[in-house]
């Protein structure tokens, strides 16, 4: 079996402060930390004794995982598990990046946040640069509030070209932005549209709960992360059972996390083998 899995553990804090995250400047104490590191640690130790299935592996945590040392250990035993085609993180890339150099990089993917208000532009560049010379797949995103436009711009420029810039749509805000405001953003990223919108799901075919799963730090499955009943846990001897068709039950989706599953989207023709880390195929193709 091909298997995607988005794990999301206990991980609830972060070294950055953004003004629109529950998340932000939260602290766990040396015990919660602890749990979180065993609980991944039995996640990589659980892929490691299925060798009969292959996985791809998003982290998605809330909160900064990679400044600690056990995500970046994960990710490096990962890549070098021969199940395991594609480990891929989200991350606000403060960390430093000596551990890249000990995982398998053609398995390893970032999907990398800039935060203007939290590192300079420069820095976040720097960093950037580094995970370009170091042949790592990354893609970088900004969150679009208008008050970043210059920011975003600057980093645009300094980018190299086929590094891929997305704009992360805050749906709330899209009535509150001028004409100017959504071109600007659509500027940048070509598929930026397509992330400003609802998609109707209700009663559609969506690969969530079949061959892509949410996980989280007890071995919890759900379908997805938006749909919040249990489904089963993968550290029970019948896990596969969890796993079938059905049609999604909420009426909408609109995070790349989930709606890239939704099968009449046909978002695989777009993303490809970049989907996880949310890497179009070839994203200059998609430039007018
Ligand atoms: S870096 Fe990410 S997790 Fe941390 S405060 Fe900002 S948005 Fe939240
Ligand atoms: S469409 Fe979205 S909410 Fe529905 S099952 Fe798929 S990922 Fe989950």
């Amino acid at each position: 079996m091909y298997l995607t899995i988005l794990y999301r553990g206990s991980l609830i804090s972060c070294n950055y402060g953004c003004e629109y995250c529950p998340f932000a400047k939260r602290q766990q104490t040396a015990a919660e930390l602890a749990i979180d590191k065993q609980s991944l640690e039995k996640f990589v130790n659980w892929i490691s004794q299925h060798p009969q299935h292959q996985f791809s592996i998003l982290f998605t945590p809330w909160g900064e995982a990679l400044i600690h040392s056990w995500y970046q250990q994960a990710l490096v035993k990962l890549t070098h598990l021969p199940n395991v085609n594609k480990a891929a993180i989200q991350t606000n890339l403060s960390c430093q990046l000596d551990w890249v150099e000990e995982c398998n990089k053609d398995k390893l993917a970032i999907w990398a946040t800039f935060h203007s208000e939290w590192v300079s532009c420069d820095r976040f560049l720097s960093k950037c640069l580094q995970l370009n010379h170091q042949n790592v797949k990354f893609s970088v995103g900004v969150v679009g509030f208008p008050k970043f436009k210059s920011e975003i711009a600057a980093l645009r420029q300094e980018l190299p070209n086929q590094i891929y810039l997305w704009i992360n749509a805050v749906k709330a805000e899209l009535p509150n932005l001028s004409p100017a405001d959504r071109e600007f953003f659509q500027s940048i990223d070509p598929l930026y549209e397509l992330n400003t919108k609802h998609y109707p799901s209700f009663g559609h075919s969506c690969r969530a709960g079949k061959s892509v799963i949410s996980v989280d730090g007890d071995g919890t499955i759900r379908r997805c992360h938006f749909i919040k009943s249990p489904i089963g846990n993968i550290y029970d001897s019948d896990w596969e059972t969890a796993l079938y068709e059905q049609p999604c039950t909420n009426q909408t989706c609109h995070c790349h996390i989930g709606y890239v599953h939704l099968d009449y989207l046909n978002m695989n023709q777009i993303f490809s083998s970049g989907l996880l880390e949310r890497i179009p195929d070839d994203w200059t193709i998609h430039k007018s």
